[in-house]
This record gives structure tokens, C-alpha cells and sequence, in this order.
């Protein structure tokens, strides 16, 4: 027997939707990248977006063609979200910082029909374009001030132009809530990107899920900064869930340094941010230098890599900012886990708990997991069998898109993550490793990740980064490659007494090498298959 509850599909522009007619007065503030603050409520943003798809239409977009943007966290951006869904045809949202050949290759096999962009990236644009033929019309996101006049880009015009031609009277249309509303390619650092379509379905429980208080947690309260590009997994999913919550939200636009996150963080009260630890360890530095303190900002979500317990305790006792660690990939749309204490581990002591919030945390509502043997056997939740991280649920990815192979899953469902992890008693996952980085020395597992997290704890590590070299004796043991901080010395010896006692003996790295700087993906993650092809040769006894 069906239940006799309302058939209302989930879509995206229902959040907009509600934002505006509730939270109608609720600010959107953005930094624009051609220069200056923008300023506008959700009213605005959903009048806007309307527009938008009336432009969309008249441009000849359809249900499921494919709009590409190349654009910083900004109000265009997000009108573009709730535009290119709310219609029906899906948001490509595509991370400049990768390299020209990857961009090309994702821009043709997503087969973009428009393409949106910021200024900044007018150049990357011009240098692309001959290679993309999909593209029909390029559109610079600024006002007709900025249009070059000499540009050879097909159909080249401005997003301004655009909405001025259109009103903002529109019915969003229904439909299934399993048709596709965006897609996000992964950055490929071992094979060529793939992409990930969510669904409007997907994406709608997914902002219900991170919104809830032990996710990432969002209210009518908060004044929500993601500073996670819009280009990285949809924000992370920021840009449903403040609208979705009614909460103030603030965009950085191109502004990505720590003196213009700082300044915007005061002058907007931002008391909730997100982004990866690169971006909080620059702001740490930033912040002690300047002998600065937040107003307002209360916490931050930080995912992406392993955040350093070493940043997490510094963010809490100098800043009095709470880090909550995150994980999740663009397959898992993104969030999976979140650490947060449970009850029984109140009572715990400050280093116990600080123990407990470095993992990478439980799961949540929306996202099972377990962890399997090499047999596919699953692995007991005792916070100390390495296993490969499986994951299944509402917003994880079944199937890659136009994948020529399609059937991702494993035969009973689950999504093999890629990642090597514990799980503890009380259900708190810890990332060990990527599956492919994991270092077996004489058939013991060592956790890379633990060792680099450690390494950053020294005070003159900037970054640290470890990954297994060839030994007669034990296959593989650990190299340890450090870049040290500006202007501060250690040397190898210092560096390797650095771990005793710090770690069991067996997992304390056999060498040290230092390096000016360490390779890293678009998506500011370390590329370690680069850095093994620069240690190629490298033999420990
Ligand atoms: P890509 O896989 O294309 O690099 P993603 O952003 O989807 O891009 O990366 C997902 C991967 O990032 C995860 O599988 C995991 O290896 C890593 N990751 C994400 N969050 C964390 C975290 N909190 N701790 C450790 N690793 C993380």
C-alpha cells in the first residue's frame, strides 16, 4: 500500500524559491571579480535567476544540454545554479586551475552549448575556444563596460545584456526529480577527469543533509562563506544549503588570498566557513603575523585532505574558531562524514577529544559505509583493520557520465571510494590513506597521512609529504619529503627525531629529502604519483 503523502519531486529551484518568499530580505553578498562588492537579497537572486532562464530558453537551451561556467564564487555564479537547473538543463561547473588539455577534454565531453565565465578568465577562454566546437556562444559574466571589442570568441557577449532583455516573470516547471540539474568532472589526478551528474533529487537531500546540526550544520543565524570554489563539488553544497536555511551567504569571488578573506569575514560578520586546509593554514599564518583576531567567526569545515590536528588545535585555542574535519568526494556530492563528539565522549579528556574530532568522522544520515579486506570481507569497526572505504546512499555516484564502462558499483551496490580507512567502535572513520599511496613495509600497512600530519607539527614544516621508495630488505618503506617554512631550518636527523616515540618504530621514515615546493592537483590536493616520478630511483635498504 502507497502512503497518501503529496507527490512534490524535489528540485533545486524549490530552494531558491523558498529563500526568496521566506528569507526574502536576506543578503547575498559577493566580491566581484571585475572589482567592487555586490550586494543583493534573495529576492533579487531568484528574480534574477528567473531572468536568466528566460535568456537560457531564447538561446535555445533544452532539457539536459549542458551549460558550462568557469567562475569564481560570485551572485552570477550562483544565479546560474538555480537558472541552468531550475530549467532543466544542467550546470557544468568546470575548475579553471586545471591544465588546458584536461579543460578541453571535459569541456568536449560534456559537450557545453553555452559557456559562462568569469573575466579573469577571458584569456584561458580565448586560448581554449578553437578546441571546444560544442560551444555555440561564450559568455563573459560582467556588464557591457567590460566587453572586449576585439575578441575572435563566437558569439561572444555579456551576462548583463543577457538578463536586461528578459523579465523575471517565469513558472519554474516540474519535473521527475531524478532528472540530472549539474555536473562536476573529478580532477583526474590518476586518469582522465570523469564526470559525476547529480541529480536534482540527489542534490536536494544532500543540502538537507549537510545542514543538519552534526553535518556541516547551517542556520537563519549563520552567515555562511564558502570559501570551497563553486567550481570544487558545488561548494560543497554551501550554495543550497544557506539558501535552503534562510542563512546570509558570502561569496569571496576572486579574492582567495588571506588579507581579502580576513576583510570580508569582519566587514560581513561571516560566522561559518568551509574550504580546504591549504586555505586555513595560509590564514593561520596570516592571523598570528597581524596578531589578528575573528569577531565572528565561530567555525569552519575543513575537508578536502586531512586536516593537520596540529592546525585544528591552533584555529581553537588562538582564533577560538572550531574546526569541524570533513570528508567526501565529488562522487559522494560531497559529504560523507563529519566528526562530531557523541554523548559518552564528553567526558573524555582535552586530548582524548581532540583525538576523536582529528578523524574524519561518522557518517551521516544519507551515506552508509564499511570498510573491506582484500577479499571483499568486511572488516571489523576497531579502529585499527585497515580496509578499503565502500560507500553507498542517495547522493553517491552509481555511474560516471558517458563512462565507457559503466557499472562502478560493487556487485551488492556499494562505491568503492579509493580510500584506505579505520573504522573505530564508536564509528569514527580515519582515512590511513588513498589506496594507491598506501606504503606496505614488510606486509605492515603505514599510514602516509599520519605521518605527514605529524610532520606539519614541526615548526619549521610548511608541508610534508610521504610516500613509500623501493627497500631490499621490507618492499617499501617511507621517504619523507619536506618543505621547510621561509627563513627556518631542521635538518634530516632533527626531522627524523621528530617521530620518536611519536609513532610505532616501524612506521618512523627511513629518509629525508627537502624540496622547495611539493606538486599538487587542481583542486590543491598533493599529487603524489608526480612526486614519485620525481623520487623514481630512489632505493632504501
Ligand atoms: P579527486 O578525487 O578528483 O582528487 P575529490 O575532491 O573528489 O577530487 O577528492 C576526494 C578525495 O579527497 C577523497 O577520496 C580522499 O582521498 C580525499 N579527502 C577528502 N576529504 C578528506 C579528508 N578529510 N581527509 C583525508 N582525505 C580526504
Amino acid at each position: 500500500m502507497l502512503g497518501l503523502m503529496m507527490a512534490e519531486p524535489l528540485r533545486v529551484a524549490a530552494i531558491i524559491e523558498h529563500a526568496a518568499k521566506w528569507h526574502a530580505d536576506t543578503e547575498i553578498v559577493s566580491s566581484r571579480p571585475e572589482g567592487g562588492i555586490h550586494r543583493y537579497t534573495y529576492a533579487d537572486a531568484h528574480a534574477r535567476s528567473k531572468q536568466l532562464a528566460h535568456a537560457l530558453l531564447r538561446l535555445g537551451i533544452e532539457n539536459g544540454d549542458r551549460v558550462g561556467t568557469l567562475a569564481w564564487n560570485t551572485h552570477r555564479h550562483f544565479e546560474l545554479y538555480y537558472g541552468v537547473a531550475g530549467l532543466g538543463a544542467v550546470c557544468h561547473t568546470i575548475n579553471p586551475r586545471l591544465f588546458a588539455e584536461q579543460l578541453v577534454y571535459i569541456i568536449n565531453h560534456a559537450e557545453d552549448r553555452l559557456l559562462f565565465f568569469d573575466l579573469t578568465f577571458l584569456p584561458l577562454v580565448e586560448k581554449l575556444a578553437p578546441a571546444c566546437p560544442t560551444v555555440e556562444k561564450w559568455v563573459l559574466m560582467t556588464g557591457p563596460e567590460h566587453l572586449p571589442n576585439d575578441s575572435a570568441l563566437p558569439g561572444l557577449c555579456c551576462y548583463e545584456d543577457l538578463l536586461a532583455a528578459e523579465t523575471a516573470d517565469y513558472n519554474w516547471p516540474s519535473f521527475d526529480e531524478n532528472t540530472a540539474c549539474s555536473l562536476c568532472y573529478t580532477s583526474g589526478t590518476t586518469d582522465q577527469p570523469k564526470g559525476v551528474l547529480y541529480s536534482h533529487r540527489s542534490t536536494v537531500l544532500h543540502a538537507l543533509g549537510i545542514s543538519l546540526p552534526d553535518a556541516l550544520g547551517c542556520a537563519a543565524t549563520d552567515v555562511i562563506m564558502p570559501v570551497v570554489p563553486m567550481f570544487h563539488v558545488n561548494a560543497w553544497g554551501l550554495p543550497y544549503a544557506a539558501p535552503l536555511n534562510g542563512a546570509k551567504l558570502v561569496l569571496p569571488g576572486a579574492g582567495m588570498d588571506s588579507a581579502s578573506l580576513f576583510e570580508l569575514m569582519e566587514t560581513e560578520g561571516v560566522t561559518f566557513s568551509a574550504g580546504v586546509p591549504t586555505i586555513w593554514l595560509a590564514l593561520l599564518q596570516f592571523m598570528r603575523e597581524g596578531r589578528r583576531q575573528f569577531s565572528t567567526l565561530r567555525r569552519t569545515v575543513v575537508g578536502g585532505s586531512s586536516c593537520p590536528p596540529a592546525l585544528m588545535r591552533a584555529f581553537e585555542t588562538e582564533l577560538h574558531v572550531t574546526i569541524t574535519h570533513a570528508w567526501g568526494m565529488t562522487e559522494t556530492s560531497p559529504l560523507g562524514t563529519a566528526s562530531r563528539l557523541k554523548v559518552k565522549q564528553l567526558g573524555l579528556s582535552k586530548d582524548e577529544k581532540a583525538a576523536v574530532l582529528a578523524t574524519q568522522g561518522r557518517a551521516i544520515f544519507g551515506v552508509d559505509m564499511k570498510i573491506v579486506g582484500d577479499n571483499g570481507q568486511e572488516l571489523p569497526h576497531d579502529g585499527a583493520a585497515f580496509g578499503d572505504l565502500l560507500v553507498r546512499g542517495p547522493w553517491v555516484v552509481r555511474d560516471y557520465f558517458r563512462s565507457p564502462a559503466p557499472g562502478e558499483l560493487t556487485a551488492d551496490g556499494w562505491f568503492r571510494t579509493g580510500d584506505v580507512a579505520t573504522i573505530s567502535p564508536d564509528g569514527f572513520m580515519h582515512i590511513t590513506d588513498r589506496s594507491k599511496d598506501v606504503i606496505k613495509s614488510g606486509g605492515e600497512w603505514i599510514s602516509s597521512i599520519d605521518l605527514e600530519n605529524l610532520a606539519v607539527a614541526h615548526p619549521a614544516v610548511a608541508e610534508a609529504a610521504v610516500i613509500g621508495v623501493p627497500s631490499a630488505r621490507w618492499s617499501e618503506r617511507p621517504l619523507l619529503v619536506v618543505v621547510r617554512r621561509p627563513g627556518l631550518d631542521v635538518s634530516a636527523e632533527e626531522m627524523l627525531a621528530f617521530f620518536r616515540g611519536k609513532v610505532a618504530k616501524f612506521w618512523e621514515p627511513d629518509a629525508v629529502e627537502f624540496v622547495d615546493a611539493l606538486p599538487h592537483t587542481a583542486t590543491g590536493k598533493l599529487l603524489k604519483t608526480q612526486l614519485r616520478k620525481d623520487f623514481a630511483g630512489y632505493a632504501l635498504p
